[in-house]
């Protein structure tokens, strides 16, 4: 409810900034939810936090055995990015996050910021607080709020069937107590086990790697033969073999 009287505020406000002529609204901004609003056209050069907020967005865009920097500048990965995302929305693909890009996005995003798909909860199911594991709680929590858009985009790209998150975060102890490696990403916030229906493990597997993640490792690795773990770590592993990876 509050949420609801928040946006109907922000609609207020906006329409009033409109009568008054005080600001040129593009569709985007008309359409702005909870989460975040952009209020210009983002392009190739542009650098700043609504660079960084659009990077998140479409990081799970940067083609195949790559990682979108998040950065805030606008470079040719984020355009390429955007290009891809455009794309697989039926979008004109220009690399423009104009306000079709952007009304496209505010229609993904739920209020909380995550995509329309996944939630919070669905990434902790170990505490409500992100706290004890690797890295304070905030960053767990941008961490799963980063890989959550990553796993729209692998959803996305498999029809937008469902796809089963069976872990997420874990804290050390919520790690040790499922038997978790000592260095697990999932301490971090950012690793993601899923499982198999309505997709093969192996076709989760194999499209991971065109989604920004830089850890995938599922069936014919140690412990995978169940699950898909994928993760946003510092070093590149991919190890499936069963799926030929
Ligand atoms: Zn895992």
């Amino acid at each position: 409810m509050l949420r609801r009287t928040a946006r109907v505020l922000l609609g207020l406000v906006m329409t009033i900034t409109f009568a008054l002529g005080g600001a040129v609204l593009t569709a985007g901004t008309a359409q702005a939810d909870g989460c975040y609003t952009w209020t210009r056209t983002l392009k190739a050069g542009a650098t700043g936090n609504d660079v960084t907020q659009l990077q998140i967005r479409v990081a799970g865009y940067p083609g195949y055995n790559a990682v979108l920097a998040i950065d805030g500048s606008y470079g040719p990965a984020t355009t390429a990015a955007v290009k891809r995302f455009q794309a697989a929305y039926g979008l004109a693909a220009d690399g423009v996050a104009g306000p079709a890009t952007q009304s496209k996005l505010y229609a993904l995003q739920d209020n909380d910021c995550t995509p329309a798909h996944f939630t919070y909860p669905e990434l902790n199911k170990c505490n409500s607080t992100w706290a004890g594991g690797k890295v304070a709680a905030g960053t767990a929590k941008a961490n799963a709020l980063s890989s959550m858009w990553k796993l729209e985009a692998l959803r996305h790209a498999l029809g937008d069937q469902s796809i089963r998150v069976t872990s997420g975060f874990r804290s050390a102890s919520c790690n040790a107590a499922v038997g978790g490696a000592s260095n697990s990403r999932h301490m971090y916030g950012d690793a993601v086990d899923l499982g198999a229906s309505p997709h093969s493990l192996c076709t989760l597997a194999k499209q991971a790697r065109y989604h920004g993640f830089r850890g995938i490792l599922g069936p014919g690795y140690s412990g995978h033969n169940d699950h898909v773990h994928v993760n946003q770590g510092p070093s590149r592993f991919w190890s499936a073999p069963s799926c030929g990876i």
